[in-house]
């Protein structure tokens, strides 16, 4: 089945006492049994909820996985990941993680003696010699946030094969319509349906997707004993916001070539980064493992200053100046003071993350009206 279709009418099926198309919220906290533990396989709504398994098995079919699992945040898909490991255990990770997973592992992890390695991950080759006995999981993000550094999935899952470690991929940036690491050889793909596989702005929700029935009963396992898991209403709107995911992704690309391209013929505008520039770095890499290259992008303006950079971020009108992304509304974004803000300043330049760096979202709104919109806040 080609991705439009699949996107359309993954995991849904009309509902059986009805015929509704949609499946209804089922906005219900237990179910009622024909006698003691018999039931139709719905016991109590923080275990299963029929709105939820619809969109769990459209999870599973967008990422060409075997199960998907549904969360209360994309943070809490994280959570529950890392809960697989024991203390003593270490995990490799990029050195430009989103800012939230950084937090989460460095301020609770850490201090229940799980070791985090933060690592430059474009050279796969380099992870080897943070491999040890004790490493049970190499975390990826590829685009990375917000520098757009790629990472070669493939390669990366051919090391962790050998060393028998987990290799998870935070796929928000990319989407399953550019991206699916299952297909490369990952073992777990984690997204923040928040953001394009939702869409519109309008829910917080994360999904974990795998081959495995062993990972998904101990994640299904986790996440039941921890309850971190999401309302049907949140999981209606992320099955329907996935409906259009294709659509949308479409001219989130055609967008983010216009805007990026824009962006570096500007004689006010410094180094863009965008992994669909031929002379991006990972160019080649990401040219393999995607289908597109997105509207994900960020920026420095020529004249490095904070100040002109927070003239530039307070000045548009179309782009929203917000954290987030994916969604159908263009946004504007000031990593430093916003969504890395958790990242210590050090770390944070370390990794060549300037506090005068500019991310853009680009919506799917008319390129030429989001081009007009930048063109008078930059002057
Ligand atoms: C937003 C985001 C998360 C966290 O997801 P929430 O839904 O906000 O909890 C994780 N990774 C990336 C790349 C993100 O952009």
């Amino acid at each position: 089945m080609k991705t439009g279709t699949k996107f359309i009418h993954a995991g849904t099926e009309p509902d059986p006492s009805t015929g509704a198309i949609m499946t209804p919220i089922y906005q219900t906290s237990t179910y009622v049994q024909e006698a003691p533990g018999q039931n139709k396989g719905y016991e109590y709504a923080r275990s299963q909820n029929p709105t939820r398994t619809a969109l769990e098995a459209a999870y599973a079919a967008i990422e060409n996985g075997k199960f998907g699992l549904a969360f209360s945040s994309g943070v809490a898909a994280t959570d529950a990941v890392i809960k697989l490991l024991s203390p003593g255990d270490e995990v490799i990770c990029s050195n430009d993680l989103y800012g939230g997973s950084y937090r989460l592992f460095s301020k609770i992890f850490e201090k229940f003696g799980i070791k985090f390695h933060y690592i430059n991950m474009q050279d796969a080759d380099g992870i080897r010699q943070y491999i040890n006995a004790s490493t049970k999981l190499i975390w990826i993000e590829t685009p990375t946030n917000p520098l757009m550094n790629i990472c070669d999935i493939e390669a990366i899952a051919a090391i962790a094969k050998e060393g028998n470690i987990l290799l998870c991929v935070d796929n928000t940036f990319a989407s399953p319509y550019l991206q699916n690491p299952l297909d490369l050889g990952a073992d777990i793909v984690m997204h923040s349906a928040t953001k394009y596989l939702g869409g519109h702005s309008d829910v917080i929700q994360g999904a974990l997707m795998m081959n495995s029935q062993e990972l998904r009963d101990q994640l299904y396992f986790i996440q039941k004993s921890c309850g971190a898991v999401p309302g049907p209403m949140d999981c209606f709107l992320v099955l329907r916001g996935i409906k259009t995911l294709h659509l949308r992704m479409q001219r989130h690309c055609e967008n983010g070539r216009a805007i990026a391209e824009y962006l570096r013929s500007h004689p006010k505008v410094g180094k863009v980064w965008w992994c669909g520039f031929e002379d991006h770095p990972g160019y080649a890499i990401a040219k393999k493992q995607m289908r597109d290259f997105g509207g994900m992008m960020s920026f420095e303006m020529k004249d490095n200053s904070i100040d002109e950079a927070k003239r530039v971020l307070s000045s548009t009108k179309l782009f929203a100046l917000a954290e987030s992304l994916g969604g159908v509304e263009s946004l504007i974004n000031h990593p430093a003071s916003m969504t890395h803000a958790s990242i210590p300043r050090e770390e944070r330049l370390k990794n060549g993350l300037s506090d005068s760096l500019i991310r853009l979202s680009v919506g799917v709104e008319d390129a030429e009206d989001l081009i007009e919109d930048l063109a008078k806040a930059i002057g």
